[in-house]
């Protein structure tokens, strides 16, 4: 293989974490798995295929780009684009048969326009504002937009949705509950004057595994899929409330292939800024990934592992190498496989560890990974 940076993605972790969220559905309850920003960083339309064999009755992509790229390999699934569509765009969406989210009523005009000249419906998702004050309709529009979409016959009002702001920030679940409260008032409300919207959703991962209430027709499930926590918070209420195994897999692991391996005396500096000073004689290991790959440049005090050992980084990250110490680890060459993340014999670093060396989620460690480098597909 000449690739010098890689990411391995296990179909079997991304499978049985489908498996997983399914069980805790109910059978009539679609799975919809997030397959945006490249499928958390998996690789979006190898992902998604995953997935859609894993048994995920939908996919859900932020933007027609993706959903364009996954029609384009073949997937016929449904797609639910989360994100904003651009008017011009709205008779490719049509034709490529993607569902859209809808929170301004002067965006019906031209959707039905779109629809009638494709000659299909626009199945539609309401998205209604319940304190989240992202995307959404509040309650003063809302019956408006919904009898806009059920008096045309070019438009269906395919779904109702919301998004939660807090569930995974928090073991304390009083604003999820109140915004579960205000969605649930706004069905009853538009129920009430003769409207409704077969498919009702909200839940993200943290509220799919921690709140069953809020399932209603479909899940949306993201990070969960990838076999990773939504957060600390959230797997500390899982096991606070729970004892049964669930139990998710992470799928991904990032690795590079050592350049070089050098000797560097007592009292040399390594990198940009000076900011490593060598204390002993140094055995260094070059490993070409940088932050142009998606390696936070804030990672500080991190490692990564080699021949299963751990091998501190030195001096600063990088646009696209990094160094690392392997003093301690006499038999590294260059050519050796270093993990970036993922396991390595007994050791292993989680995007969770990743995160907290960088400042920041989870979330953001996977997504970052430059699309650039291979997604490699392992068993
Ligand atoms: C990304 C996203 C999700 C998935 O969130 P996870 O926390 O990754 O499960 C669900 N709903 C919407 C609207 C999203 O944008």
């Amino acid at each position: 293989m000449s690739e010098l940076t890689w990411v391995e993605i296990s179909r079997t972790a991304l499978s049985s974490n489908i498996a997983r969220l399914r069980s805790l559905l109910e059978p009539s309850t679609l799975l919809c798995a997030c397959v945006k920003a490249n499928a958390y960083g998996h690789g979006l339309c190898e992902t998604g295929r995953i997935f859609c064999d894993a048994g995920a009755d939908w996919l859900s992509v932020h933007s027609l780009h993706e959903a364009r790229r996954l029609r384009s390999s073949g997937l016929d699934c449904p797609l639910y684009i989360l994100g904003p569509v651009a008017p011009d765009d709205y008779p490719d969406a049509l034709q490529l048969d993607c569902r859209l989210v809808v929170y301004n009523p002067e965006d019906l005009p031209a959707l039905a326009a779109a629809a009638r000249a494709c000659g299909r419906t626009a199945r539609l998702h309401v998205k209604v504002e319940t304190g989240t004050n992202r995307q959404g309709v509040g309650a003063g529009l809302l019956e408006q937009l919904c009898t806009a979409i059920t008096g045309s016959a070019d438009l269906m009002l395919e779904g109702l949705a919301t998004h939660f702001a807090n569930i995974e920030d928090t073991t304390d679940h009083g604003f999820a509950q109140a915004q579960l409260r205000r969605f649930n008032e706004a069905i009853s409300l538009l129920a009430g004057r003769g409207i409704a919207a077969p498919i009702v959703h909200c839940a993200n991962s943290a509220a799919t595994i921690l709140m069953p209430a809020t399932h209603f027709n479909l899940v949306r499930t993201g990070i969960a899929a990838y076999g990773m926590w939504p957060s600390n918070e959230t797997y500390v209420s899982f096991v606070r409330e729970r004892t049964n195994g669930f139990a998710l897999t992470p799928a991904l692991t990032w690795k590079a292939r050592i350049a070089q391996v050098k000797e560097v005396a007592s009292g040399e500096y390594i990198g940009y800024g000076c900011t490593f000073k060598t204390g002993h004689p140094t055995r260094l290991a070059v490993i070409p990934v940088g932050y142009y790959d998606g390696y936070d440049r804030g990672i500080a005090g991190g490692h990564v592992l080699i021949r299963g050992q751990r091998a501190p980084i030195r001096g600063r990250i990088c646009m696209n190498l990094l160094m690392a110490e392997v003093t301690d680890i006499g038999d590294a060459r260059a050519g050796d496989e270093a993990v970036l993340l993922g396991r390595d014999g007994d050791e292993c670093i989680t995007a969770e560890q990743l995160a907290r060396w960088a400042s920041t989620i989870n979330y953001e460690v996977t997504t970052r990974i430059n699309e650039r480098i291979p997604r490699i597909m392992t068993c």
